[in-house]
C-alpha cells in the first residue's frame, strides 16, 4: 500500500515544513508497513526533504520536465529532483492535462525521463464526467494509459486512477466504480508489463471517512490524496486505514 499526499499549490514555507514534521509524527506507527509520501510545491522540496530525513516518509514532486537541462524557463528536470532526494514524481495529473494542455505524448516523455533519472513516476489517468456518463470511462482511461506509456520500457512506476469528476469535488467514486476501473487498469498493465507488480492508487476526494471501504477493494493499492493531505491528522487517518487494509 502507498499513500501519497499532493499538496498542490498550497502552504507557505513555514507551514510546509511544519506540515512535513506533523506528517512524520502522525504516521510514525505506519510507515513500516505502508509507503507514505508527501508532494509539496517544488519551491519547498528542499526544505521538506530536510524535515523528512531519517523518517519513513518519502518525498514526491508534483511535476517534472522531460529534459535534463536547457532553455525551459520555469521548469524542473528529473536530475534536479533526484539531487534533492525526491523519490516519486507525479506526472499527467488531470490539472496539468486540463489547465496546462499536457498531452499523453508529453506525459509519456515525462515518464521515460523520470525513470531514466531514477525517479518513480506516479502516472495519473482518469475520465471526465461527460466521458463517464456517455459510457466511455473505461475506454478513455485505458487509451490514456496506453498513450501515456508510449515507449516506456520499465515497469518501475505507480499508476493513479483519478476520475476528474472526483478530484477536489467531495464526490468520490464508489468502491465498486473504483474497483472496476482498477481491475481494467491491472489487466492492461499485465499485458503491457507481464509479471510486473505495479501499485494502482485511487485518487479523488479520499478522506478518513471513505478510505477504509476503498482500500477494502482487491485492486486498490493505496491512494493519491489532495485536499485531505493538507491536514496531517486526516492524512494519517487515511494512512492508518491503508495499514489496516494490509
Ligand atoms: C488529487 O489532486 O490528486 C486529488 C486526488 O485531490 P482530492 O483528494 O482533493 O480530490
Amino acid at each position: 500500500m502507498l499513500v501519497a499526499g499532493n499538496w498542490k499549490m498550497n502552504l507557505g514555507h513555514a507551514d510546509a515544513v511544519g506540515r512535513a514534521a506533523d506528517v512524520v509524527r502522525a504516521t510514525d506507527g505506519a510507515t513500516g508497513t505502508v509507503d507514505v509520501a508527501v508532494c509539496p510545491p517544488a519551491v519547498w522540496l528542499d526544505a521538506v526533504a530536510e524535515r523528512l530525513r531519517g523518517s519513513g516518509v518519502r518525498l514526491g514532486a508534483q511535476n517534472v520536465h522531460p529534459e535534463d537541462a536547457g532553455a525551459f524557463t520555469g521548469e524542473v528536470s528529473p536530475p534536479m529532483l533526484r539531487d534533492l532526494g525526491v523519490h516519486y514524481a507525479i506526472v499527467g495529473h488531470s490539472e496539468r492535462r486540463q489547465l496546462f494542455g499536457e498531452t499523453s505524448a508529453f506525459v509519456a516523455e515525462k515518464v521515460r525521463a523520470a525513470q531514466a533519472a531514477g525517479l518513480v513516476p506516479i502516472l495519473c489517468v482518469g475520465e471526465t464526467l461527460e466521458e463517464r456518463e456517455s459510457g466511455d470511462a473505461e475506454a478513455t482511461v485505458l487509451d490514456q494509459l496506453a498513450s501515456s506509456l508510449e515507449g516506456v520500457g520499465s515497469a518501475d512506476l505507480v499508476v493513479a486512477y483519478e476520475p476528474v469528476w472526483a478530484i477536489g469535488t467531495g464526490q468520490t467514486a464508489t468502491p465498486d466504480q473504483a474497483q472496476a476501473m482498477h481491475a481494467a487498469i491491472r489487466g492492461a498493465l499485465a499485458e503491457r508489463f507481464p509479471g510486473a507488480d505495479i501499485d494502482i492508487l485511487y485518487g479523488g476526494s479520499v478522506k478518513p471517512g471513505n478510505a477504509a471501504e476503498l482500500f477494502a477493494q482487491p485492486d486498490l493499492d493505496g491512494a493519491l490524496v489532495g485536499g485531505a493531505s493538507l491536514d496531517a491528522e486526516s492524512f494519517a487517518a487515511i494512512v492508518a486505514a491503508a495499514k489496516d487494509a494490509g
